[in-house]
């Protein structure tokens, strides 16, 4: 099987040295492997993703020398193909509608547990059937139902450095940290950033999925839904984060770091490289 990777940025922010990072990887393992690599923005999100950065973020990755295989996928030019994915996850009786604000899901939880991935539903609205669905609710997944429902519980290989190996999911882990994830987003009803994430992965024939360690804990979700809806799942490989001097990740708000700014003080995409490491 041909190797097939991608780089998944969400155009709400500059390409910062994390960012090169990971694609400058994906990229080159992609080259070695005389495979494929390819560029898709995560733009789902209406409200934070802009043009402005999606032009930015390609303008710095054709700076720093990557070039991609396949045209740009776009996932905001057509939020509709996902549709039918949820219908099935409806259909195997999955899901339930949910009207329960971020504040008012904070209110329930007693302690909301950090250094999660998210804080785990309560279950306000886990009573609910189909048919009580108001316009804007958000779908979420009876993620009990979903593990009763595999004959067996999926596996995944991991070839990054920290967790390398195969995986295989933990109900109990899974019920406790994930819980009933969004499918569906409140309000736009549009189709939650990790479910888009993880059927383009498919959409896109990746092979294997490069990105930062930081998204490791998503992916026992995305495995798992994958199986729910009897598609392949990738191989996956999580690579070290790049961190500031007092060892905090870095994030998109860090300007500072953004590639943009090493360009306009006159560095060179080998620096940039070197920066990171490779
Ligand atoms: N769009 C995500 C981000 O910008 C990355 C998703 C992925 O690589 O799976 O953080």
């Amino acid at each position: 099987m041909t190797f097939r990777t991608r780089f998944a940025p969400s155009p709400t922010g500059p390409l910062h040295l994390g960012h090169a990072y990971s694609a400058i990887l994906a990229h080159d393992m992609a080259r070695a492997e005389r495979g494929a690599f390819l560029l898709r923005m995560e733009d789902t999100d209406l409200q934070r993703a802009k043009p402005e950065w999606d032009a930015q973020i390609i303008d710095d990755l054709t700076w720093l020398g990557l070039t991609w295989d396949e045209p740009v996928l776009r996932q905001a030019q057509q939020l509709r193909r996902y549709d039918p994915y949820l219908a099935q996850f409806e259909k195997m009786d999955l899901l339930y509608p949910c009207s329960c604000s971020r504040s008012q899901i904070q209110a329930v939880l007693q302690a909301p547990q950090e250094g999660t991935i998210h804080d785990v539903y309560p279950g306000t609205c886990k009573h609910r059937d189909m048919a009580s669905r108001q316009p804007g609710d958000a779908l979420r997944l009876h993620l009990d139902r979903a593990l009763d429902m595999l004959p067996k519980m999926p596996v995944f290989t991991e070839t990054g450095p920290a967790h390398a190996g195969t995986h295989r999911i933990d109900p109990a882990r899974a019920l406790a940290e994930i819980g009933d994830v969004v499918l569906s987003r409140k309000g736009d009803e549009i189709v939650a950033y990790f479910l888009a994430s993880a059927l383009d992965d498919v959409h896109q024939a990746i092979t294997c999925v490069v990105r930062g360690e930081d998204l490791f804990d998503f992916t026992a979700i995305q495995v798992l839904l994958l199986t729910l809806l009897g598609l392949p799942v990738p191989t996956y490989h999580h690579h070290r984060l790049i961190r500031d001097e007092t060892g905090k990740r870095l994030a998109k708000r860090d300007d500072a770091r953004a590639i943009a700014k090493y360009r306009a003080d006159g560095l060179s995409p080998h620096e940039i490289r070197r920066m990171v490491g490779l």
